[in-house]
């Protein structure tokens, strides 16, 4: 008994090690993963439902796609370009669950600028290059 549960902590701790070396120096999984996995779960799901062979194999296609992307993600070495992609795919996801504020793009300078939402017509004052323009909030 001793001899199988010391053999199982083995093989699980090459596993872990094994793995560990694997990942090492690669991205890993993110926000933006779960979201494309749970993305690709969802096409892979809806298309066990339709019968129409054409929508179903787009479908399937999709999913194949998204799972593959996340993969390819979370094994990428490029670790600043996949946190980058992380970080805006958060910011849109904030920005459409936000319902007080209003988020414009300075014309100049692209700088995001947050205002509250239902003040009518503002002038907005951008906070990194003083470029004043009106929007409707
Ligand atoms: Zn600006």
């Amino acid at each position: 008994m001793n001899g199988i549960s010391g053999w199982f902590r083995q093989l699980a701790q090459r596993l872990t090690y094994g793995t560990r070396r694997f990942m090492e120096g690669r991205y890993g999984t993110d926000r933006l993963n779960m979201a494309i996995l749970t993305a690709g779960l969802v096409a892979c799901i809806v298309s066990m439902f339709i019968r129409v062979p054409l929508v179903n194999l787009i479908l399937t296609g999709i999913s194949y796609g998204l799972m593959i992307w996340a993969i390819c993600r979370s094994l990428s070495r490029n670790t600043y370009k996949r946190y980058q992609e992380n970080r805006k795919f958060l910011q849109i996801f904030g920005r459409l669950k936000d319902r007080e504020h209003r988020y414009f793009d300075c014309p100049k300078c692209r700088q995001m600028v947050r205002v509250p939402r239902g003040k009518g017509k503002i002038a907005i004052t951008c906070p990194r290059c003083r470029e004043k323009f009106v929007r409707k909030t």
